[in-house]
């Protein structure tokens, strides 16, 4: 790959960043540097923000059927340049290639999605709300909105919102992960070569924390959409509190799976395995925590070693490979220090990932597949989110004590549970809580056409992301009475 310093796209036009400020960006495989990032500055967003604005009422008045056939556009170039997306990704952010394509495929859902905004954004009427009087409700867009988004699925997460927003009619600046920028670059290239949104509807704006500062405080930003991790979302919800804006937090996870004494280990296992190694733990949906009720525990914890072990790491761009890097150094180093830490908590090492090696990738972000057993609540490893691939297990007496563990935790994001007992997956659906949850389902990742967000210390808002509900976060609903006679 060449070696690029990232631009901005602002008004359809694509800008060098004036900031002083760069990164290196590292193909986490190898840790050479393919590119460069700008930190852009405060003005470069107020920038796209004022082009955004400027582009507002055109295409807020823009029919919504023709708006959809925007999007349609969309769909058509992402497949058809489906391929060369997953190759970038795969480089910029480690990821393996079905990684990669996994997580384009669901932006394009996202996109199949707002095909149909004319129906989703319909509002509401009613005769004779009393004696000649009618009602009408009606979903109108509000303006700019901004969405900042995190390293670990660089390519879907900002379609989580934008196609919404600016499908709804409203315009829109990207502020993509610094850490792996390529994939947004290479999509907004295809969307201003071969979609030609018009000018100031969408833009991208590339930087970290001042640019973020420059979003949550500018007054002409109608709403912000963040994922990220916890400590982040926290400041963004207050900070777009404070200038009064909508917001929608979507942070950090801890997330626990438990396995009754009834489950089909056969299938199980290898559901578990990609749960937790799948991105190398880098999904806010990984599993990180298994929860063995009763006497499953000695066969699943061997049957969890055996399978581990076998899991092939090395460079994502390689077809064969099932576990690719972490995304940076300081990355590999924290989810090091977790290990090291579990160690000195007393949990029982079984799987030892911090040693690897992959040949001919000495520079590369590598850590293998990590194993604790004996792992109990109040351990750091237990309690707080490691975001590598790091698997705990836990061993409890009943479905209660499991329960009991997840509600204790401060994050809710997802969990899931495997059995065959319907009673069983129904209590454990009931009382823990959570927004996301699995039965026989390691990863459960809500589709396009409904919500995805957690809650407790994983969710800040209230209006999660995409889904039906999403238009509502994107659009205010006016309602109209009216007499005539
Ligand atoms: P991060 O919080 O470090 O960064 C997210 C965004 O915030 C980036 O665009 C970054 O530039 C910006 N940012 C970073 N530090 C900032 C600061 N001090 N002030 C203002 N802005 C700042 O997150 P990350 O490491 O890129 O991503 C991993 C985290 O994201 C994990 O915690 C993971 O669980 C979470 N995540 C959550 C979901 C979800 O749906 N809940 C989905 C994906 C990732």
């Amino acid at each position: 790959m060449d070696l690029k310093t990232v631009r901005n796209y602002i008004n359809d036009e694509w800008v060098e960043s004036k900031s002083r400020e760069m990164l290196d960006i590292t193909d986490p495989a190898t840790g050479g540097v393919i590119g460069r990032v700008p930190l852009s500055t405060a003005g470069e967003v107020g920038e796209a923000v004022d082009a955004a604005q400027e582009a507002y009422w055109d295409w807020r008045t823009t029919p919504p059927v023709t708006r959809a056939r925007y999007f349609y556009k969309l769909k058509e170039v992402l497949e058809d340049k489906f391929e060369d997306i997953v190759k970038v990704t795969s480089i910029d952010a480690g990821k393996t290639l079905d990684e990669s394509r996994a997580e384009l495929r669901r932006a394009i859902e996202m996109v199949e999605v707002v095909c149909g905004i004319p129906s989703l954004m319909m509002g509401d009427s009613l005769e004779d709300v009393a004696n000649n009087i009618d009602c009408v409700s009606t979903r109108q867009p509000l303006g700019v909105f901004a969405a900042i988004t995190p390293y670990n699925f660089p390519t879907m997460v900002p379609f989580w919102f934008w196609p919404f927003a600016v499908a709804c009619g409203n315009t829109f600046v990207v502020k993509p992960s610094e850490q792996d920028p390529l994939t947004q670059e290479i999509i907004f290239e295809l969307i201003a070569d071969e979609v030609g949104f018009p000018p100031g509807v969408v833009n991208v704006v590339n930087g970290g924390k001042d640019a973020v500062s420059a979003i949550t405080g500018h007054p002409d930003i109608k709403g912000v959409s963040f994922v990220g991790s916890s400590n982040v979302a926290r400041i963004v919800y207050k900070a777009c509190g404070e200038t009064g804006k909508r917001v929608q937090c979507l942070g950090g996870a801890k997330n626990f799976v438990v396995v009754m004494p009834d489950a089909n280990l056969e299938a199980t296992v290898p559901a578990l395995v990609h749960a937790a190694y799948g991105c190398a733990g880098q999904r806010c949906l990984a599993a990180s925590e298994v929860i063995a009720v009763g006497d499953i525990h000695k066969p699943l914890r061997d049957a969890l070693l055996a399978a581990a072990k076998k899991i092939r790491v090395g460079p994502g761009t390689e077809e064969n490979i099932q576990m690719g890097p972490v995304i940076s150094p300081e990355h590999k180093q924290r989810v090091l220090s977790y290990i090291d830490k579990g160690v000195e908590e007393g949990a029982d090492l079984i799987l030892d990932g911090r040693g690897v090696k992959v040949e001919g990738h000495e520079g590369g972000y590598f850590i293998g597949p990590t194993i604790f057993d004996g792992v109990t609540p109040g351990m750091t490893i237990a309690d707080e989110e490691i975001f590598g691939p790091v698997l705990g297990i836990m061993k409890v007496g009943s479905l209660d004590d499991a329960i009991d563990v997840i509600q204790k935790n401060n994050y809710g994001n997802a969990t899931c549970i495997f059995t065959t007992s319907g009673a069983s997956a129904r209590e454990f659906t009931y009382k823990a809580e959570c927004s996301m949850m699995g039965i026989n389902i390691g990863i459960a990742a809500p589709m396009a056409f409904f919500p995805f967000g957690g809650t407790k210390g994983s969710f800040f808002g209230d209006i999660k992301a995409h889904g039906r509900e999403v238009i509502d976060f994107f659009t205010d609903k006016k309602v109209i009475i009216t007499r005539w006679i």
